[in-house]
Parts: structure tokens; sequence; C-alpha cells
């Protein structure tokens, strides 16, 4: 399998790139492509000292020092999706190219893995995956609207800093069926109980209507005819999508667009009675719930399936934490920080880092299926929440809990040292180890580290006598226990 992504990108000296995966003598040749560029193998370039392989820029690993803080995160979101009797959904990792085309109607899909048979397109957008997973298989709850919730990765394209593309660990609500504008309310609701679970501080709600098929229509025309009138003074990106996509003009950064955009017109004032009457009602919700929100005029969703609410949740704080938002990142609705592959550009919000984004999408329905389908989400986006909770130390994430460290010494001993371990974990008694160090001292050095308390000593005449030596690592006091009350003894000491 080779796998290539849009080449050639800058990327820093002796910075490590994806690694060729070619497998030699597979059963089908299967390539990866970003957008319409040939295929390419990216060889790794070796530097003295430095890993030879490293992520991506732009994705992120998630390691063990960061697990305590997603964990956390992930309990609040779960928390309140059953709050909100959410029920669970998985996206699967790969479309047919057929969904993503129907649901980014006229908009390119960036990413395709041809085989001989198939086109298939991994995970873009996991709204889209799971309308189409809910349309298939005719998912429906016992209340109406269809209440669901996700996690999942997937991949994005960043315009910044040159990469070809990133991936970002997202979690959302979709709430699926019904078009009042309570439920716009609830997934904002949602997602400040979320934030306000974790203590997260210095968040602003971002929002702003679309409108409809309707009104949106002749605004487009409106805006489209304000912006070739100073067509000259436009960045050569905006003239290129001029005709296509003007509202997606809104959004760019580039100085002289952003003063043409002071005096451009706003859909605000071309909203139809309907669009009106359920943005007032959005935002009546909101008030009601004590959320402070910032009308944005020129917050836009990401793709064509959006329609009426868009919002993001922007952190002063995470800005200032976590660095600059990710030129890709400020777009309401965007399934993902850094993925909005059909727009480049970010939304003009003012400084701050977006931690979730949402919107109304009542057109994808009817995209996917021909049937009008009212729906409404918010997708949270995990990378910067958990960098935010973790640097700024927001949440204390409870400690694991304490785990005993198992000592083995002997041959005989080590045998049978699996299954006691195995007999503790089945009494629900977390164990560490090290019995692979030989010696009684460099396995108690282990548990020095670890921080145990409880140390088990097994030898050779603890296998034959059916014991175990119990030692309090803090005073070095020891007693001797029949293996046969070991777990009733662990689990008393540990209440104790
Ligand atoms: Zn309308
Ligand atoms: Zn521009």
């Amino acid at each position: 399998m080779t796998v290539s992504t849009k080449p050639p990108q800058p990327r820093a000296a002796g910075q490590a790139v994806m690694p060729d995966t070619t497998v030699k003598g597979g059963p089908a040749r299967t390539t990866v492509q970003s957008g319409r560029s040939a295929p390419r193998r990216v060889t790794p370039r070796r530097t003295v000292g430095a890993p030879l392989y490293t992520a991506l820029p732009g994705v992120r690993d998630l390691l063990p020092r960061d697990a305590a803080w997603w964990h956390a995160a992930d309990t609040a979101i779960a928390a309140v999706a059953e709050l909100h009797q959410c029920l669970h959904i998985d996206p699967p990792p790969l479309e047919p190219i057929e969904v993503y085309e129907a649901a980014f109607a006229t908009e390119e899909v960036p990413y395709v893995i041809r085989t001989k048979s198939m086109r298939l397109v991994p995970q873009l957008d996991p709204r889209v995956a799971v309308l189409r997973s809910v349309l298939e298989h005719h998912v429906s709850g016992a209340a109406s609207p269809l209440k669901l919730w996700y996690a999942s990765s997937h991949i994005g394209q960043s315009t910044s800093d040159g990469l070809p593309l990133s991936a970002t660990r997202v979690r959302g609500l979709e709430f699926i069926g019904d078009a009042d504008p309570l439920y716009d309310g609830e997934a904002i609701a949602a997602a400040a109980d979320i934030f306000r679970s974790l203590k997260v501080p210095d968040l602003r709600l971002v929002i702003n209507t679309i409108g409809c098929r309707v009104c949106r229509t002749s605004y487009q025309q409106r805006l489209g005819a304000y912006y070739r009138g100073v067509r000259a003074k436009l960045c050569r990106n905006c003239v290129g999508r001029l005709d296509t996509a003007p509202l997606a003009l809104l959004g760019c950064v580039g100085e002289s667009c952003r003063e043409l955009r002071e005096h451009a017109p706003i859909l605000l004032d071309y909203l139809c009675q309907n669009c009106n009457n359920h943005f007032r009602s959005v935002l009546e919700f909101v008030e009601e719930n004590g959320i402070l929100y910032e009308p944005n005029p020129y917050l836009i969703g990401p793709a064509s399936y959006h329609t009426r609410t868009v919002f993001m949740f922007v952190s002063d704080l995470a800005a200032h934490t976590v660095g600059p938002p990710d030129r890709t990142v400020a777009r309401a609705g965007t399934p993902s920080p850094a993925m909005s592959s059909r727009r480049k550009d970010p939304e003009p919000v003012r400084d701050g880092l977006p931690l979730a984004a949402g919107g109304r999408y009542d057109y994808l329905g009817e995209a996917l299926r021909m049937r009008q389908i009212p729906a409404v989400g918010v997708t949270i986006y995990l990378e910067p929440l958990i960098t935010l909770l973790r640097a700024e130390n927001i949440i204390t994430p409870s400690s694991a809990r304490p785990a005993v460290f198992f000592v083995a010494i002997g041959d005989q001993a080590r045998k049978s040292s699996l299954r006691l371990m195995q007999l503790l974990r089945a009494g629900g008694i977390p164990v560490a180890e090290s019995v692979g160090k030989k010696s009684l001292l460099a396995q108690l050095r282990v548990a020095e580290k670890l921080k145990s308390t409880i140390a088990l000593l097994y030898g050779q005449r603890e296998a034959f006598e059916g014991t175990v030596i119990m030692r309090d690592l803090k005073t070095s006091a020891q007693e001797t226990i029949l293996i046969t009350n070991l777990v009733s003894e662990i689990k008393k000491r540990f209440k104790s």
C-alpha cells in the first residue's frame, strides 16, 4: 500500500515526514490521494539524534501524560450526553465517495482512497457519516428528535504552514428530526454544560444565522454583486471563489478583504420571516439559559449543508494557553478545527480558540436521502480542550485507584505469578509488576517509582505454602496472608 499526501509541502529542516508504508506483494494497490495531485512516495530524511519518524505536523499524539485530562473531558461529555438522553453511535472511518459527494454538493472531496473497484473517503466529517448511518439503518429513538453522541477522529486539510493535512479528535452531539429552535438552544446548552462541568473559564458563545435556501440565495446574489464591484481589490483566492461561493469571502483574513467586508451587505438584513423568527427564538433560548452570546454576522457554516443557526464556543484563555488558532480553526460548524476542507480561511472571530462549533443542517438529509430531515449538532474539539485543561490546571483529575505491586522471586514463583495477579485483577484490584527483573531490590525500586503503597512478595517458600507476604511500603511492616484470603485482605487494607 502506498500512502501519499498532497506534495510537495515545505517543512522544517530535519523534520521527519510520514513514513512510506509500501507493502510489497500486497493483494491490491491502494493509493490515498489528496485532491487531484499525483500519488508520491515520501522518503524520510535522517537527522542524527532525531527520531526517524514523527507524527505529521498538525496531527497530535495523545500521550499517557494527557490521559487524565482527556478522560475527564470524555467523562464530562458522556455525562452530559446521558443527561440529554443521547444514544451512543460510532461513525465508521471510511465512507464510499458518493456519500461525501452528495453531502458536499459542488465541492470537491479532498481525499480519496482508490482501490481496484472502489473510491473510498477517510473520515472527513463524522456528522455526515452519522446521518448516513441513521438513514441507512432507520435508527430512531423512543422520543423525537433522535439524540445521538459519538467520539471520532478524522482527517482534515489545513492551509496553515502549508501542511498537507491534519487530523483531530472530536466528540459530537446531534439532534436529528426536528426544526424547532429549542433544539438549537439545547445543543448550545449541552456544550455549555460540558464546559461548565470542566470549569473552562473565559468562554464566549459566538452565534449567527446563515438563513435558509430562499433568503440566502437572494443575499448571495447581493453579496456577489457587491464583491464584483470591488473585484480589483480582492485577494487572488477570493477572486477565484467569487462566483461559486461569495459567502466564503466574508471569512477571508486578507487585509484588504477584511476592509471590504466592512461595507458588504449582511445576511441579517435579508433574512426571510421564518429564519428571522427562528433565530430570534434561538437567542431567547440561549438567554433564558443564562448563556452570554456574541452575535457575529460574518460567522458562516463550513459546508453547503448548513442552514440557519451556526455557532462557536471560543475560549480566550485557550488562545493564550494553546497559542493562536489554526488558520482553519475559526469556522463555525466545521467538523474539526483544522479540517475545513472546503473553505480555508478562518472566521473573523476576534482572538480566541474555538473549543466547540455547531449548527443546524436541515439540508443534509435531503442530500443523502432526498428527504428533508431537520437537524442540529455541536462538535467539541478535544485537543485544544485537553491542552487548556492541562496547561491551566483547571481541573484536578481524580487519581487512579492505587495498585498493589507484585514481586516474584525465583523461577517457581515467577511461573505461577501471572495466575496470582489475574486472581487479584479478577477481584477488582489493579496490579503493577516488574517480574521480568530478577532481584527483589530491582523490583522494589520500580514499586517505589510507581508510588505503590503495598507490595506482595512471592518467593519459592510462599509458592510452596500457598501464601504471599504483604509489605506496607511506607512502614515496611509485613504479614503473611493465605492466597485464599488475598483479595479480601487487600480490599480491607485499601478501605482503611
Ligand atoms: Zn430564510
Ligand atoms: Zn480575500
